[in-house]
């Protein structure tokens, strides 16, 4: 038990110095984290490399040149961004947010950068013309953008229905398809992607005219948001501002990004999407077995240590086992994952990495489910045996690890098994704080290519490849322990 306890503390080390990796001071020079949409092109998207570029991306790093300080991008999403910034897990939001009066009161933007307006869009042999036409259909939005929340104000008044997504392009398909009639988005992004190929119809003029800003929390990270503004005035002076902008929308550009999404390119078919995003797949799973890998040994520790709390015969120990499994187990993943990367830093202050808060996650969620099959293997076990040791003169703990564990793990096997395969698949939920795992990285791959089938069939198939594994593992050493 005392072992048990020391590896435990030693594991929880070993994961705040991995985690410390993730701190953001550098010697001389400061290293910002910024966080910005996974897909919002032109302002942000990834290229035909995988590589993170855009108007946002491009005017934050030329700005980080001249004013000597480093960014760190994260492609979260839009809403994901925001709640960060708002935890303090984020320095800054660059994601094509727009300077509303609402949002001034819990940030600080920076001088205004682009110019925006809110429209509707239509499939292109859409008969909706205008907001009227609503009445009683579907309307796609995405979660917290300022498009969207336009959309809820006119729901009312035009009485229309709402369904929401977190990113750009599963809202647009969503109006493609024929399942929503119309979607809000800003004029440049809508513009954009129309030239570029989505088969959309703008129907309505920009409304609610404005401008997009750089945010950070208010009254923190001034000094940042002071050489974002002095950067922004050398770059506009110096004429990088307008290279950056037209590098996206130029005529040239927007024609090569329309042939890249037409469906000729080689990325759209299998070998072709298989060789151009292995690289970026493998990273992606890289990070989903590293997770799977620390989550299960945290699981495993945490939940050994609270199943063995739940069988001594004390009533203090078992109440606290109940409790804890209890609570981690009736916690939906999802929930524990917003709870521990979004909630206890806005409460503590304290910034947590998205991989150590994802580690943590798993350990307590899966580590309660082991408790239960741990306490439960260790009950099934014939109270006699028990009774026999004990009366042969055994002390509890002797009888305990010599008779009662060798046969109560017997039965726990195929449960460790079973929770270490669940413990894979559930890495997967964890794209919600933004973790680069397959399924964030495949979120990513399909806002560039649109090709939903064909990427999610390769990443089922890479799942399904390394859980294979797992079992072929855990099989041959459930044998060697019979
Ligand atoms: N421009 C919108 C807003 O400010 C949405 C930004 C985005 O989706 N990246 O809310």
């Amino acid at each position: 038990m005392k072992r048990s306890v020391t590896l435990f503390i030693s594991f929880v080390c070993t994961l705040l110095f991995l985690g410390s990796f993730n701190s953001n001071v550098n010697a001389d020079t400061k290293t910002y984290n910024i966080g910005t949409d996974v897909t919002y092109p032109p302002f942000e998207f990834a290229n035909d490399k995988n590589q993170y570029v855009g108007i946002d991306i491009d005017l934050m790093k030329a700005i980080a040149k001249e004013e000597g300080f480093k960014v760190n991008i994260k492609p979260v999403g839009f809403n994901a961004a925001v709640q960060s910034l708002q935890s303090g897990q984020l320095d800054g939001v660059m994601a094509g947010m727009a300077i509303t009066d609402e949002r001034k009161q819990k940030f600080d933007f920076s001088k205004p950068y682009y110019r925006t307006g809110f429209v509707m869009a239509v499939a292109t042999d859409s008969k909706v013309s205008n907001l009227k036409d609503l009445k009683g259909k579907r309307v796609a939005i995405k979660t917290g953008t300022a498009a969207g929340n336009y959309a809820l104000s006119l729901k009312k008044k035009y009485g229309f229905k709402t369904v929401t997504f977190d990113d750009s392009d599963n809202m647009y398909n969503d109006v493609v398809h024929g399942n929503s009639v119309a979607c809000f988005d800003d004029e440049p992004v809508m513009q954009y992607a129309i030239s570029t190929g989505t088969k959309l119809r703008i129907a309505t003029k920009p409304a609610q005219l404005g401008h997009y800003g750089f945010a950070v929390m208010k009254g923190q990270n001034q000094e940042l948001l002071q050489k974002f503004n002095e950067g922004f005035d050398k770059i506009k002076a110096n004429g990088e501002y307008d290279r950056i902008v037209q590098r996206y929308i130029s005529k040239k550009t927007i024609e090569a990004q329309k042939a890249a999404n037409t469906k000729a390119n080689s990325e759209h078919t299998w070998i072709g999407l298989i060789q151009k995003n292995t690289p970026t797949l493998l990273k992606g799973l890289t990070q989903t077995i590293y997770i799977t890998i620390l989550g299960i040994i945290g699981a495993t520790i945490f939940g050994v240590i609270v199943g063995l709390l739940g069988v001594i015969p004390n009533k203090l120990s078992q109440g606290i086992s109940t409790t804890i499994i209890y609570i981690f187990r009736g916690l939906p993943l999802l929930v524990l994952a917003l709870f521990i990367y979004n909630g206890i830093p806005t409460l503590t202050g304290t910034k947590i990495s998205a991989v150590l808060a994802g580690i943590i996650t798993l350990t307590l969620n899966e580590g309660a489910y082991t408790a239960a099959f741990v306490r439960g293997g260790i009950q099934a076990v014939d109270k006699g045996q028990m009774e026999a040791a004990r009366s042969l003169g055994l002390p509890f703990g002797k009888a305990m690890t010599k008779i009662i564990l060798p046969q109560g793990l017997k039965i726990m096997v195929p449960s460790f098994i079973n929770q270490f395969i669940i413990t894979l698949k559930d890495t997967s939920i964890l794209s919600i704080i933004g973790i680069l795992e397959l399924t964030q990285t495949g979120k990513i791959i399909i806002a560039r290519n649109l090709e939903g089938f064909k990427v999610w069939a390769i990443i089922g198939a890479m799942y399904l490849i390394v859980i294979t594994i797992l079992t072929w593992i855990s099989n041959y050493v459930q044998k060697k322990l019979k």
